[in-house]
């Protein structure tokens, strides 16, 4: 249709395409692949295997497309530097060989009729997508299906599809992971097609733009792409040469199987003693490229297997490569808790008792804990690293998560809503679990009675203060034990806060409160 083609440059290429390469479509014109914002990878991705795959049969052109939404950003209290993430990693995607269609669209309600006009303005036969099981984006979806079931016939491949997919989600990652990969690398370049449309991806969007700085400090710690996703793989895979400095990436080496030798092991070999040390970088910092789906679980798992030597998914807490799988388990199964209980991603505590715990309102404390400045140097390294870094290591989330809800008493949601403005693997599941577990209201939780000191935390888990020493600076030169708890004297020579509160009495007050719900 002549007109509409007119209307539309971007239909023009694409039928031209089509009539250059394609001589007689059997099933519509084209095969369409929805790119969410949490699956930016082409590698072992099912949903864009399988539509690469359909578009091979019917020798018709795949399209990726991939709608910005600005709205659905700020719904999700996504900040600043996640959506710069998201953009930087569609700017790679875009240099791909493939057949990317970028657009923004806004506002979110009007997401489903307008790719469905998409969809039949590209006369396309299927479109497949991975679930996204956040409420509002599974009832995008829905939508979408109830207009194409309304519309007629073209949609019904669409939901023949949906339904395998969900299934095959909701069977365990763990068993998937030793399958081989289904899609890598053949669609990083569409054998036939290439690149259809010629789209720009914004630079910035509205609302988030970062000051270059900020840009460039936070692109340094974690660059965009799929082969950087992998390579910080590797890197915590691989046998070290020496030993791992704060922020140090280690040169690789050899790495087979994990080392005896604690001096050569690798970070994943280290990981079940010492994934708490917040002065050891032995995690493996992969949580923004899991989170903007960079790269997929299933990839980490089976080469965490592969490395260690095993033919078998190991989740035994005894080695590193178990302890860790554990550890990518807990992402899956607070995915599970937002798709289940709805209720929680709504600000509503799992533990329905809690809802009406009396919580304090304290301004100058909530902005103090948000820049670090609570006069606990664990709490204002960890408050900091997020800051500078838009990554903050578990404990430290977990501390500093215990320290807002227990000792300042102040309500989880606020936090859980400061760490999405500011943490670059913001997830929603995640970050909501890690919240209610923190706070004992969520599905398996911290007792309410067991609350951190965080002094004692802080020589555990920063045994020589290097953590904090390097990110809070008022501190950078206090040795021995008093960096944990700067007596009051030191502290106010140095520039460094007083404690907000005392950590014995908000540590009772807690217990109080907890214990004797609904008490004014
Ligand atoms: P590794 O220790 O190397 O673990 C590997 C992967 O497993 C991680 O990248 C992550 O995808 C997953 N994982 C590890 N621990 C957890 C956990 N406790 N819960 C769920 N998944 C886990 N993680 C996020 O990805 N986004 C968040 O917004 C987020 N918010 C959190 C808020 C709080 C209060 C707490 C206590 C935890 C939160 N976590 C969040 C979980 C965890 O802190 C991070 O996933 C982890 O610190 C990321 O570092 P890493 O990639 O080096 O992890």
């Amino acid at each position: 249709n002549a007109a509409k083609v007119d209307a539309s440059p971007p239909v023009l290429h694409l039928v031209e395409a089509v009539q250059r390469k394609v001589k007689k479509p059997p099933q519509g014109e084209c095969v369409v692949y929805w790119m969410r914002m949490e699956d930016l990878r082409v590698r072992d991705n099912r949903a864009l295997a399988q539509a690469s795959a359909q578009a091979q049969r019917d020798g018709v052109p795949l399209i990726v497309l991939h709608v910005l939404s600005p709205q659905d950003y700020i719904a999700h209290d996504r900040g600043a530097r996640r959506i710069d993430f998201v953009l930087r990693n569609l700017q790679v995607i875009s240099e791909l060989d493939i057949p990317l269609y970028a657009v923004s669209r806004t506002p979110r309600t009007t997401i489903p009729a307008f790719v469905y006009d998409l969809l039949q303005q590209w006369k396309a036969s299927h479109m497949f997508a991975n679930i996204e099981y956040e409420v509002d984006e599974l009832r995008r979806d829905i939508a979408l299906c109830k207009i194409a079931n309304e519309t007629g016939k073209v949609y019904s491949p669409f939901l023949r599809s949906w339904k395998p997919l969900l299934d095959q989600a909701n069977s365990s990652h763990l068993e998937e992971a030793v399958s081989p990969a289904p899609n890598d690398p053949a669609v990083r370049s569409h054998p036939e097609y290439g690149k259809l449309f010629d789209v720009e991806v914004p630079y910035e969007v509205d609302g988030f733009a970062l000051h270059p700085e900020e840009r460039e400090r936070i692109t340094s710690c974690w660059p965009a792409g799929e082969d950087a996703a992998h390579e910080m793989l590797r890197r915590f895979l691989k046998t070290a040469t020496r030993a791992s400095q704060l922020g140090a990436v280690d040169p690789v080496s050899d790495g087979a199987k994990e080392a005896k030798d604690p001096a050569r092991q690798s970070r994943m070999g280290k990981y079940k003693d010492q994934r708490d040390r917040l002065d050891a970088d032995t995690t493996s910092r992969l949580s923004p490229y899991l989170a903007a789906g960079i790269i997929s679980a299933r990839a980490c798992i089976r080469e965490a297997l592969a490395v260690s030597g095993k033919t078998k998914v190991d989740t035994s807490p005894d080695t590193g490569v178990g302890r860790w799988i554990q550890e990518i388990a807990w992402r899956d199964f607070y995915n599970h808790i937002v798709a289940l209980f709805p209720r929680v991603s709504m600000g509503r505590p799992f533990q329905e008792k809690y809802a009406n715990l009396r919580w304090e309102t304290n301004d100058e404390h909530l902005q103090a804990w948000k820049e670090g400045r609570t006069g606990v140097p664990i709490v204002d390294a960890a408050m900091r690293q997020a800051n500078t870094m838009g990554w903050m290591h578990n404990r430290g989330r977990m501390i500093a998560a215990m320290y807002l809800t227990k000792d300042l008493m102040i309500d989880w949601r606020l936090g859980e809503k400061y760490f999405m403005e500011v943490l670059i693997d913001g997830d929603l599941a995640s970050n909501n679990g890690g919240w209610q577990w923190s706070a004992s209201t969520g599905v398996d939780p911290a007792p309410y009675f067991r609350i951190f000191n965080p002094y004692t935390q802080s020589q555990k888990c920063d045994v020589g203060g290097e953590y904090i020493r390097t990110f809070v600076p008022e501190l950078a030169k206090v040795r021995g034990p008093d960096v944990h708890k700067p007596p009051p004297g030191l502290a106010d020579k140095l520039g460094y806060p007083r404690p907000l509160v005392n950590h014995e009495e908000a540590r009772k007050r807690a217990i109080h409160r907890y214990k004797n719900i609904g008490e004014v």
